[in-house]
Order: structure tokens, then C-alpha cells, then sequence
């Protein structure tokens, strides 16, 4: 393709909102144009790599025998009502009516639709084991879509769906997929890691999410640093510890006048955030509880939410309607329950609020006051790996796939069963398997790019060669030249792209560079005196003079 023809519409300037580098980097190396929040279009540049990464995901799914179908992206709302999740689904799921207000729902997953399929069409336990596929756009009313595609409201998915007669078959087929997709991760030239997930909204069993790890990442991945555990924060799972110290102190009332953070009562008694232990208010269906934490942990909303249901924080209002001082909570003489995390309950001669305006208590310890332990916090770095070794290491991570054993949850709400062997009707087994095509796109450039723009790897790669001629439009030599080894490329299925822009040498380079293309070649009358042509791999900054008739072989060979 020549550059005059094409539409690539690169700028200097990102977007105010642009504000992780690959938002920036597609915006201004021309690959997306934002519709609307959370929707964007796919300019030729953009589609030529989803496209690229949607071939790489195809090949392997069909090499692991998965089949591709097609479903549509409007789902009536009778297949939600009967799996359930016409109620479940939150304000994500976007719901309508038509002309004989008739409900739908715009797909944000097909497991309903899949499942209603499998139901029309697999009768018989012969038929199984099967796995379908799709590549198609979802669409979820995403809070804060935000970063671009990454969290975008309307996003291509790679969704696939297996039905089995028994967990074991299911089991089988997800190390299969897991195995396909760490295939699939590894073709991207990505830096990734499965790590063990909770299951959200999809529901099931066992599930494996794939990150990339990067910092933009809005995941928080913890690994040890010594064993292959690898597990999503929210994940992580504490057991009840032994207490290794003995009360030492005795209690004591200190005046801490408007001091209220943990923070700052840390910062003020001069003692670490951990020998405090901090308490927060919740709002259950089950009543109001108060849940105790080491000063320097963090409320996990899963396992809290895994242990008393859909719960609220309780309101300033709530607060001291139950006679609670907020700022000023401790462990003692509450009115309500008490729920201590494993952590906050090996503490002793600890500090927490007094219950009374304007005071703590020193020297705190758990005698005596009624609780119940269980485990209530996100882990922090350093902490010791649930799976005995090592020590945790937190880093950050853009969930790109993510795989789970779905069990029979699906088909038993909507009565998917098969004739078994014995002539009895069984319940089919299902897993499904997903992967965020377009987000993909953005999770590569976030680990690969650097001051000038993306550097694509070659599979990927809009183009993977770029001839940018000096004077293309001045000097018939140069001309005649750029042309023979674009038309060579061209015969040679080589995806090229000729600058034949009458643009300056930088503004040519400074594009090609932004667009990630990964080889360059300059064509020029001072080269060509030579009879040489440059050549540059955008992710090395050496160049090379080569000869003009050996240069396609050696793009040929770079290209290997
Ligand atoms: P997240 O926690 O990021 O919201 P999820 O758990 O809701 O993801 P799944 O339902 O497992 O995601 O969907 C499969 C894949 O689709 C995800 O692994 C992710 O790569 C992608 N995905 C999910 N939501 C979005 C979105 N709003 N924009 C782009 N891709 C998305
Ligand atoms: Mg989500």
C-alpha cells in the first residue's frame, strides 16, 4: 500500500483523556477514533491488527478442534430470565424493548444463547465432547469505561463455549484451553501469567485468568517469589494463624483529639500502622457488622461479599444511629457483631478506638471480648505465600483472558441435558473460555513501545516493512528504485507499505516509527550512489547499509 492512498491519520498530541500509553499511542499513531465514551472505531490501520491478532486466536482454536459459529448480539430477554441473570446481571447489562415491547438485551456474554443452542442440537451423549467458538462484539455498560479499548463499553470477545457428559471430560478440555491460550499469549509475543481468579458474575467452579503484566495493569497479581503460585489479589486465601507473642501491656486510654485516620493515630502515638487495628461498619441483609483489620490491611469486597451476601459500607447516619463514633471505633462493648480477620486476631497489646469521642485505647488485647475470626483481607507484599513458599510479590496485570470451569450451572437453569449411554437423560457439563480481543490489541502496545511509538512485533504488525524514499517525488533515480523493491515486497507477499508522501525525511520516519511498523528501509541519491538502501529494525536503533540487490532477500530474512 502507498501512504498517499492510505488513511492513517497520526498526531503529534494525545487526547486529554488518553491517559495510559496505549489510549495515547492508538490515538495518535491513527489506529481508533472515539464515537462516544467506551465506543470507538477501528480505522484501517486498527482493524488490520485485530484482524492479524483475530487470525492468530482462529488458527489455534480451530487447531484445538474448537468450532466457530456466529450468534447475534441481541438476546432475547426470555434465555436471561430463565439461567436467571435477567435479575443477577446489574446496570452492565443493557436492556431494551422493541416495536411489540418484546424484552432484549445487547449480549455482554453468550453462555444463555450458547447453552439454548447446545439444548436445540446436541441430544445425544455420542455427540460430546464439543467446544464453539465466536468472535464477536459484546457490549457492557461499563461504570467508568475508560483507557481506551482496554475498558471500553462496546469490545470484540473471544468467546468460547464446551459441553461435556462429566467434569472429568470439562477438566480435560479446560487444560486444552488453557494450553491453547498460553499458545495464543505466546504467538502475541506477550509477557504474560495464568493466575487463579475468582469466578464473578460467569459463575462455576475453577477459573484461570491470563495477565499481561504491566503497569497500566488494573489488577493487582500476587505471585510468590519462590513456587509457581500465581493468584488474583482477590483470590488470595489466608487460614487461621497461630499467635507468636504473649500481652505484655496493660490498657490505657489516650486522649488523640480529632485524630481519626489510622494514619495519622499511627503517626501521632508514634507506633507502625500494623499495631493498630482498624474497624469498619458494615450493612448486611443480616444486619449491621463490624469487621476488624490489621491498621495496614485492606477490606477484600469478595470474600467479604463470599461470606455475608451483597453488603453496603454503612453510612455516617447508619454510624451513629447505632451509637458508633466514627473515627473513634474499637473492639470493645460493641453493640453489634464482630468479625475479626485471622491477622488482627494474633495481634496483642494493640491500639484501636476507645467508643468514645476523641479517644483510643493502648495496650488493647483480645480477652475476654466475643468475636468471630475468618479471613477478610486483600494480602500485601511480603506476606507470606499461602502455598508455604516464598514471599508474595505484588505486581500489576491487564486481564486479557480468562478461562473457567462453568460446571452445570448454566444447563440445569435451562434443562440442556443429552440421552446418556444407559438411556437416561443427563445434565450436560459446560466450560467457557474468553478472551478480550480488542483489549489484546492495547495490552501488546502497553509492552511494547518506547519515546517514538509503538514497536508492533512482526506477526501483529500493521505492515511489516516500511520504504520510506527521500525525495520520492524530486529524484526519478529514487523513484525508480522505491518503486522496483515496493513492487519486489508486493511480489513477494511481503504487507509493505511506500512512503510516497512529499513530506520531509523526520515527519516520514517520525510516522513509521509511531505506527510500530518493525523494519525500515531509506531509500535516497546519497545511498543510491552506492548503490545501497538503509536499513533500520524500529526496536534496535542501529542501522545497516545493505545492497539495493540484495535487499529483498535480507527483509525476506528478517522476516523468518
Ligand atoms: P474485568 O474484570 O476486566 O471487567 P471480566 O471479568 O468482566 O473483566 P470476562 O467476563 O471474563 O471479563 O470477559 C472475558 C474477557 O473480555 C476479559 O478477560 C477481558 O479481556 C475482556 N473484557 C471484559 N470487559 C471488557 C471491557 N469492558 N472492555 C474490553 N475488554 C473487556
Ligand atoms: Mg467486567
Amino acid at each position: 500500500m502507498k501512504s498517499s492512498q492510505a488513511l492513517i491519520p497520526t498526531q503529534k498530541e494525545a487526547p486529554n483523556d488518553a491517559q495510559i500509553i496505549s489510549h495515547q499511542l492508538m490515538i495518535r499513531a491513527g489506529l481508533i477514533s472515539k464515537l462516544a465514551s467506551g465506543l470507538y472505531s477501528y480505522l484501517p490501520m486498527g482493524l488490520k491488527i485485530l484482524q492479524k491478532i483475530e487470525k492468530i486466536i482462529r488458527e489455534e482454536m480451530n487447531n484445538s478442534n474448537a468450532q466457530e459459529v456466529l450468534m447475534p448480539i441481541t438476546q432475547p430477554a426470555k434465555l436471561w430470565k430463565e439461567s436467571g441473570r435477567w435479575d443477577e446481571y446489574g446496570a452492565e447489562l443493557l436492556r431494551f424493548n422493541d416495536r411489540h415491547n418484546r424484552e432484549f438485551c445487547l449480549g455482554p456474554t453468550h453462555e444463555e444463547v450458547i447453552t439454548n443452542l447446545a439444548s436445540q442440537y446436541i441430544n445425544s451423549y455420542k455427540q460430546l465432547p464439543m467446544n464453539f467458538y465466536q468472535i464477536q462484539t459484546k457490549f457492557r455498560d461499563e461504570v467508568r469505561p475508560r483507557f481506551g479499548v482496554m475498558r471500553s463499553r462496546e469490545f470484540i470477545m473471544k468467546d468460547a463455549y464446551s459441553f461435556h457428559l462429566d467434569k472429568d471430560s470439562m477438566r480435560v478440555e479446560f487444560e486444552k484451553m488453557h494450553a491453547t491460550y498460553c499458545r495464543i499469549f505466546e504467538r502475541l509475543g506477550l509477557n504474560y501469567r495464568p493466575v487463579l481468579a475468582d469466578s464473578g458474575s460467569i459463575g462455576g467452579e475453577s477459573s484461570i485468568e491470563f495477565h499481561v503484566l504491566a503497569e497500566s495493569g488494573e489488577d493487582d497479581i500476587c505471585f510468590s517469589d519462590e513456587s509457581d503460585y500465581a493468584v488474583n489479589i482477590e483470590k488470595v486465601a489466608f487460614s487461621k494463624q497461630v499467635k507468636t507473642n504473649d500481652a505484655s501491656a496493660s490498657e490505657e486510654k489516650v486522649l488523640t483529639k480529632n485524630i481519626t485516620s489510622i494514619e495519622d493515630v499511627a503517626q501521632f502515638l508514634k507506633v507502625e500502622q500494623k499495631q493498630c487495628v482498624k474497624i469498619l461498619i458494615i450493612k448486611t441483609t443480616n444486619g449491621y457488622k463490624a469487621l476488624a483489620l490489621r491498621g495496614d490491611h485492606a477490606l477484600n469486597e469478595i470474600k467479604t461479599q463470599n461470606l455475608f451476601g451483597n453488603f453496603e459500607f454503612a453510612s455516617d447516619k447508619e454510624i451513629k444511629s447505632l451509637d458508633l463514633k466514627k473515627g473513634f471505633i474499637g473492639v470493645k462493648d460493641l453493640s453489634i457483631n464482630l468479625i475479626v480477620d485471622y491477622s488482627a486476631e494474633v495481634m496483642v497489646d494493640f491500639i484501636c478506638g476507645a467508643n468514645h469521642w476523641d479517644h483510643h485505647l493502648t495496650g488493647v488485647n483480645w480477652d475476654g471480648i466475643k468475636f468471630e475470626a475468618v479471613d477478610l483481607r486483600n494480602a500485601i507484599e511480603g506476606d507470606a505465600s499461602p502455598d508455604g513458599k516464598g514471599k508474595l510479590v505484588i505486581k500489576r496485570g491487564i486481564e486479557v483472558g480468562h478461562i473457567f470451569q462453568l460446571g452445570d450451572k448454566y444447563s440445569k437453569a435451562m434443562n440442556a441435558n443429552v440421552i446418556g449411554e444407559s438411556g437416561k437423560a443427563m445434565m450436560m457439563i459446560m466450560g467457557c473460555y474468553g478472551i478480550g480481543v480488542t483489549r489484546v490489541v492495547a495490552a501488546i502496545i502497553e509492552q511494547n513501545y518506547d519515546n517514538r511509538g509503538i514497536i508492533f512485533p512482526v506477526n501483529v504488525a500493521p505492515f511489516s516493512v516500511v520504504i520510506v524514499p527521500i525525495n520520492y517525488n524530486k529524484s526519478t533515480r529514487v523513484k525508480g528504485l522505491a518503486d522496483v523493491l515496493y513492487q519486489q515486497c508486493l511480489d513477494s507477499d511481503i504487507e509493505v507499505l511506500l512512503d510516497d508522501r512529499k513530506e520531509r525525511a523526520g515527519i516520514m520516519f517520525a510516522d513509521s516509527d509511531l505506527l510500530g511498523i518493525p523494519h525500515r528501509i531509506v531509500l535516497s541519491d546519497t545511498h543510491a550512489d552506492n548503490g545501497n538502501v538503509e536499513y533500520k529494525a524500529r526496536n534496535n536503533p542501529e542501522k545497516l547499509e545493505i545492497k539495493f540487490d540484495n535487499a529483498l532477500a535480507f527483509i525476506q530474512s528478517k522476516l523468518i
